[in-house]
C-alpha cells in the first residue's frame, strides 16, 4: 500500500521538503505501525533537512507524532490495535503512517486530544529533563531562559513556576511577550534588556541557571548572567551553533558549569521515558500545564511550517496534519 509522505532528497532549504508517494512500512519485531493523527514539527528537523545534522537521503523527517495503532509487530505485549499513542522517538513521521518501537511510545490519556498529544512529547519531555535532570531547579532559584513564547519556552516556564523559580525570559514581539507572561514568566524582556534585568532582579549576583536554546546569539549573555557556580544549560542553536570555547573561561567566570544536553540521553531507558511521558501527560490531563498549538499545517505544507519556524514567526507548537 502507498501513502503520502514528505521526502527530502538532499540538504536543502525549506523548499526541499517535497510531498511524495512511498510504501506504508511494515512493523518489525517490537514495533507499532501508527496511523498518524498529527506530527510535531521541531527545530531538529530543520537541522537534518539543511545538513547541519547528518542523515541519509532520501529522508523523511519526523520523530514526534500521535495517532492510533494500526498494526503490531511480533513480540509486542502492551499494545493493541486501536490504542491512542504518542512518541518523541518514532521515525519518518511526516507521513500518513509511521513506525515506532513499542517501548519508545506511550499511551495517550483519554482526556488529551490527539493533536495536543503530537505537540507535547518532544518539547514537554525536553522541558521536563531540563528542569529535573540537566540542572535541577530548586524553589527560590532565579532562572534565565529565552524565547518564552516558543514551543519549549511556554512549557519550560510553566514547569519552572511549578518548581517555585523566578523566571526571566525574552520574546521578540508584544504578542509573544503576552503569551510568555500568561505562561507565568515573572520578567519578559527584549533580548538587549537581559543583562540589565538580571542585574536588577538578582541585585548583581547573577542567576542560578540559564536554559539557552538560542545558542550563537545569546551564549555570551548567558555566561555573563550566571552567578558564582551557576550552570548554563545550552540545549539548542535556533540562531546557530556556538563556536569553539575556551574552558578556562569557566574558571575565570566563577567556577561555572556548562552542559550541552540532548533529549535522547534523558530518555535512556524505558523507565526514564515513561517517567517523563507519564508526568507531562498527567499534568496536561489534570490541567496543571497548558499546551499551545500556535500553527497547524497540512502535510503537503511542511515547507511552510519549516519556513515559519526558522523565521521566528511561530508561537508554541507547530503541527502537521496528514
Ligand atoms: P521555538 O518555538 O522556541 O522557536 C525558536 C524561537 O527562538 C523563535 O520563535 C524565536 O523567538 C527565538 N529565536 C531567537 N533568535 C532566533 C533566530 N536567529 N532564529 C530563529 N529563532 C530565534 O522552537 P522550539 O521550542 O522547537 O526549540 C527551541 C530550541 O530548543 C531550539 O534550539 C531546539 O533545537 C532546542 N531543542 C533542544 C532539545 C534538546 O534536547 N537539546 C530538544 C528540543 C528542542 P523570539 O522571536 O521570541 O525571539
Amino acid at each position: 500500500m502507498q501513502q503520502q509522505a514528505i521526502v527530502v532528497n538532499e540538504p536543502a532549504d525549506a523548499n526541499g521538503l517535497e510531498l511524495g508517494q512511498v510504501p506504508v512500512p511494515a512493523p518489525g519485531p517490537g514495533q507499532l505501525l501508527v496511523k498518524v493523527a498529527a506530527t510535531g514539527v521541531n527545530f531538529i528537523e530543520t537541522y537534518q533537512r539543511s545538513g547541519v545534522y547528518k542523515v541519509d537521503y532520501p529522508f523523511t523527517p519526523g520523530s514526534e507524532f500521535s495517532g492510533v495503532v494500526e498494526q503490531i509487530g511480533d513480540g509486542v505485549q502492551n499494545y493493541k490495535i486501536g490504542d491512542r499513542v504518542a512518541t518523541a522517538s518514532g521515525t519518518a513521521g511526516y507521513a500518513q503512517y509511521a513506525l515506532v518501537e513499542a517501548k519508545r511510545a506511550g499511551k495517550v490519556p483519554n482526556a488529551v486530544d490527539l493533536r495536543i498529544a503530537a505537540a507535547l512529547p518532544l518539547q514537554g519531555m525536553t522541558a521536563h529533563y531540563l528542569v529535573h535532570s540537566s540542572y535541577m531547579v530548586h524553589s527560590g532559584d532565579v532562572v534565565l531562559t529565552y524565547a518564552g513564547a516558543g514551543g519549549v519556552g511556554l512549557i519550560l516556564t510553566q514547569l519552572l513556576k511549578l518548581k517555585g523559580a523566578t523566571v526571566i525570559t525574552t520574546a521578540s514581539t508584544q504578542q509573544k511577550k503576552d503569551l510568555a507572561k500568561a505562561a507565568g514568566a515573572d520578567y519578559v524582556v527584549d533580548y538587549d534588556q537581559v543583562a540589565a534585568t538580571v542585574e536588577q532582579v538578582t541585585g548583581g549576583a547573577g542567576v542560578h541557571a540559564v536554559y539557552d536554546g538560542i545558542g550563537k546569539d545569546t551564549f555570551e549573555t548567558s555566561l555573563a548572567a550566571l552567578r558564582r557556580r551557576g550552570t548554563l544549560v545550552l540545549f539548542g542553536g535556533a540562531s546557530g551553533q556556538v563556536p569553539d570555547f575556551n574552558l578556562q573561561r569557566l574558571n575565570a567566570g566563577g567556577s561555572l558549569s556548562v552542559t550541552r544536553p540532548k533529549l535522547d540521553d534523558f530518555l535512556a531507558t524505558e523507565e526514564e521515558m515513561h517517567w517523563r511521558f507519564g508526568d507531562i501527560f498527567g499534568w496536561v490531563a489534570a490541567g496543571d500545564i497548558d499546551v499551545r498549538i500556535g500553527a497547524q499545517f497540512e502535510l503537503a505544507e511542511a515547507a511552510k511550517a519549516h519556513a515559519a519556524l526558522e523565521s521566528r514567526a511561530t508561537t508554541g507548537k507547530v503541527i502537521l496534519v496528514p
